[in-house]
């Protein structure tokens, strides 16, 4: 069975096509495969966007279609940015000035400045129930940034148990234990109990 990936975010598929790539015959992102859809993310859960974007990309292509939603929750910001951190800044996709908000609004915060990333992904098949899992990686949010490895917030985040942030990490030590592997582990035990 082929797969799309609906992301075109390369941090995304590459860590997707290395936990998924033999479950599928080909797995391709948007680009890859020429779909040029961007849906909206109206949902107000990591899990209802992922819905969204993967069964809107089904729709479109008639493929199976997987999509992951994903953010920071920090705790001392009610859960912000939550579902909108690529676009905390006002603007989608500027991890600078998404993290310079952030560190702003978190200023009169002592440490710990406790906090998680989560992902929520969705594979929407032909004639089949959506399946949705989620994962999660808690963490604490840092005064200043460190390393240049990932992207997004991953410059303040360490996770619980390490002394690097998420960008000090090689990625396939990130990889291992971020909240993105372990919905799509999650998702593959799924997959793998429904056969
Ligand atoms: P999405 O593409 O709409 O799911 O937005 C995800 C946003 O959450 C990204 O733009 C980042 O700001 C943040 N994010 C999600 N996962 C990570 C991660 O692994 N590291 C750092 N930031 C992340």
């Amino acid at each position: 069975m082929k797969l799309l990936i609906a992301s075109n975010n390369a941090h995304k598929i590459r860590e997707i096509k290395q936990i998924f790539g033999d479950l599928f015959e080909e797995i391709l992102s948007l680009r890859e495969a020429g779909v040029t859809a961007d849906p909206e993310e109206t949902g107000e859960t990591f899990e209802e966007n992922a819905r969204i974007k993967a069964e809107t990309v089904l729709a479109l292509t008639g493929c199976a279609a997987l999509a992951d939603d994903s953010g920071l929750a920090v705790d001392a910001l009610g859960g912000a940015p939550g579902v909108h951190s690529a676009r905390y800044c006002g603007r989608h996709g500027d991890d600078d000035a998404n993290n310079a908000l952030l560190i702003q609004n978190l200023s009169h915060v002592p440490a710990p400045r406790t906090a998680r990333f989560v992902s929520a992904v969705a594979l929407a098949r032909p004639g089949r129930e959506t399946l949705i899992r989620t994962g999660i990686c808690e963490g604490t949010v840092g005064f200043a940034p460190k390393g240049h490895n990932g992207f997004g917030y991953d410059p303040y985040f360490t996770p619980l148990g390490m002394d690097k942030t998420f960008a000090e990490l090689p990625g396939e030590v990130k990889n291992g234990m971020s909240h993105r592997a372990r919905a799509l582990a999650a998702l593959r035990k799924a997959l793998e109990e429904e056969k």
